[in-house]
């Protein structure tokens, strides 16, 4: 696995994340499985602002910007090689988590 520093903190973070947001619709033992399985592959990227995880919410808030601070001048928009609306994508955020839904 290969990790990369986060420059703020200084924590190593694995490239590969694992996104949760299906996770929770799986049967116990599989999710566990499943989560074991990317902890032992060297997994230490969860995301987990989907399922409504208040830890989440808390690290989200506690970041020196979020996606509040982003003024959708749409420079990520122009350089993104998948064509993913990073604009649309942070106002989502910041809805998400303005409106106490996780
Ligand atoms: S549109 Fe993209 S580059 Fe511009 S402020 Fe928002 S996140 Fe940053």
């Amino acid at each position: 696995m290969k990790y990369r520093e986060n420059r703020r903190t200084g924590d190593k973070i694995s490239e590969i994340g694992m996104g949760t947001a299906y996770i929770v619709e799986a049967e116990r033992s599989e999710a566990v499985k499943t989560v074991r399985h990317a902890y032992e592959s060297g997994i230490n990227y969860y995301d987990l602002a989907r399922i409504g995880d208040e830890m989440a919410r808390e690290h989200y808030l506690a970041l020196e910007k979020n996606a509040s601070d982003c003024v959708s001048c749409g420079h990520c928009n122009s350089r993104c090689p998948f064509s993913v609306d990073q604009m649309n994508l942070m106002q989502e955020i910041k809805e998400f988590f303005s409106n106490g839904a996780a």
